[in-house]
């Protein structure tokens, strides 16, 4: 079979290796004749897996002793309804950064709970997407949480820094679905940090919560059990079965990580292959990236060609060398090449050479 590079944005590849070694435990899982799949989530084997999973993963992110982790089902779109059902009351308001098409879908599912306002979107600047600062936010009044979207999956914007709250103890919300585990941060700048999987993590079926511990225990009544994240930290996240098998998936690729060098090592890989495609964007005019600098995703590259009418020859050709799911989101267009950590530094290279050899032929 040819090498394949898939660049979906999620879900997304996960490392060879990884998919391996489920592959090799698959049928027999730790020798017990069965597959992780068929086993109680309550019984010791699984118990250790899921234990582990939390072990590595707060060893990577180095999550402090005051932070719980929970591993949920419902993906992101899951917490845009659990975070106001767990830390808000209908009557106070949660803040929003809108900076793309997930953060503004924060925004809309949390009005179905409580008030909200929308502190700044971002706009065009000499034709590339900017997301205004602190300073140039407008802010009426004391919110219950903030919440913002780290990196914008769709539109290839990523924020590397982190809003202080106006007040000093508004909680930061962030939905770090597509960048969390891609480069060290710290988790006592936020109040709550979840992911869906598929991206960086795992299988889809997943979210992972970093909730601190404060802001356990204040769910409003009708909060569905499952989303309730006191019933589910003082369960294990086991209040009722939980995704067995991404939760061992993402197990075997937090080890994974820690075999690469952890987070720093993944940052430092990140940087590199984000650069080799933006190099490639930038070199001509052939390609063009809407995004100011500074907010240049390190995961979702996006690109349009200059010439549209030649789309589809580039997504046929990419495909026809190996190099697969570029198009770009339907609510953008272009092109998106997503590259979380599981994409090897030859992947980002192939790419940049097919759009270079592409250009070639067809500027
Ligand atoms: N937030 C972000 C940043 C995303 O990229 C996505 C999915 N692409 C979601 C939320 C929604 O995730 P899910 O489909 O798992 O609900």
């Amino acid at each position: 079979m040819q090498n394949i590079f898939n660049f979906s944005a999620g879900p997304a590849m996960l490392p060879q290796e990884v998919m391996q070694q489920a592959q090799e435990e698959l049928i027999n899982w730790q020798g017990l004749g069965t597959s992780v799949m068929e086993v109680s989530h309550r019984g010791k084997p699984f118990i250790e897996v899921a234990e582990q999973a939390e072990s590595d993963l707060r060893e990577l992110l180095q999550i402090p002793s005051n932070y719980t982790v929970l591993f949920m089902h419902g993906g992101g779109r899951g917490q845009f309804s659990a975070v106001p059902l767990n830390i808000s009351t209908s009557f106070d308001l949660s803040q929003h950064l809108v900076s793309g098409q997930w953060s503004i879908g924060a925004e809309q599912e949390a009005q179905k709970f409580c008030r909200t306002s929308i502190v700044a979107t971002s706009k065009k600047i000499d034709g590339k997407m900017y997301v205004p600062t602190q300073d140039e936010w407008s802010i009426a009044e004391e919110s219950g949480y903030f919440h913002y979207c780290t990196n914008e999956t769709v539109d290839g914007v990523e924020i590397n820094w982190v809003p202080k709250s106006a007040s000093g103890n508004v909680p930061i919300v962030a939905d770090m679905s597509s960048n969390i585990l891609s480069k060290p941060i710290n988790i006592e700048d936020f109040g709550i940090i979840y992911a869906g999987a598929q991206k960086n993590i795992g299988p889809s079926g997943l979210s992972v919560v970093i909730v601190r511990n404060d802001l356990i225990g204040k769910a409003r009544k009708d909060t569905p059990a499952i989303f309730n994240y006191q019933l589910q930290a003082n369960s294990g996240s086991m209040y009722n079965t939980p995704p067995t098998f991404s939760w061992y998936l993402a197990g075997l690729v937090f080890k994974w990580l820690k075999a690469q060098g952890g987070l720093e090592a993944m940052a430092q890989l990140n940087l590199r292959k984000s650069h080799i495609l933006y190099e490639q964007i930038d070199a001509t005019g052939f390609y063009k990236n809407n995004v100011h600098n500074d907010y240049r995703s390190k995961m979702n590259v996006t690109f349009q060609l200059r010439d549209e009418s030649l789309n589809d020859l580039f997504l046929e050709q990419a495909e026809s060398n190996g190099l697969v799911a570029l198009k770009g989101h339907r609510a953008v267009g272009g092109m998106r090449a997503s590259i979380y950590n599981a994409m090897p530094l030859a992947g980002a290279q192939a790419l940049a050479d097919f759009m270079q050899e592409f250009e070639r032929k067809n500027g």
